[in-house]
């Protein structure tokens, strides 16, 4: 069976085909890099550990590749906050919403099929085809080790 790193990539270089543009090493080896990671990051976290790996991309690179993979559906970018865009890995995991603490800006995720209904039954009611939602719950975790916690 082929992984999902495996499959993302078939799509990203169909991807880089039809658009013209170039399949160089960097980009790919953004896309390994996205796929072993299990978190949510920011381009400053990405580019890190590129560097750290001792691959020589750019910044730019970075930005401009996370874009394509964005455009082609393998990564989604999330705006939690007033924070730097986060993104995370979207090819073949399961789909999923987030929950933020106000106070550690700690990002849970959650699963619940029923949001994936309501998507479904207001597209189908209004005729609009939904391509995608952002749903994110904002409030306090009550965790004992939450930071800033008053
Ligand atoms: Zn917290
Ligand atoms: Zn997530």
């Amino acid at each position: 069976m082929k992984s999902n790193f495996e499959s993302a990539k078939q799509i990203f270089n169909a991807y880089l085909e039809k658009k013209q543009l170039r399949k160089t090493p960097e980009r790919f080896a953004i896309l390994e890099e996205i796929y072993s990671r299990a978190d949510h990051f920011d381009v400053e976290d990405l580019y890190i550990s590129m560097k750290n790996k001792k691959y020589q991309v750019s910044r730019a690179t970075v930005y401009n590749t996370l874009d394509l993979l964005v455009e082609c559906d393998l990564v989604t970018k999330h705006q939690f906050g007033k924070n730097m865009a986060q993104y995370e890995k979207s090819y073949g995991f399961k789909q999923h919403d987030h929950l933020i603490c106000m106070d550690c800006h700690k990002v849970s995720e959650f699963c619940d099929p029923r949001i994936q209904n309501i998507q479904n039954m207001v597209g189908d009611m209004l005729h609009f085809e939904v391509m995608h939602h952002s749903l994110i719950f904002y409030g306090n975790c009550k965790k004992e080790n939450c930071e800033n916690k008053n």
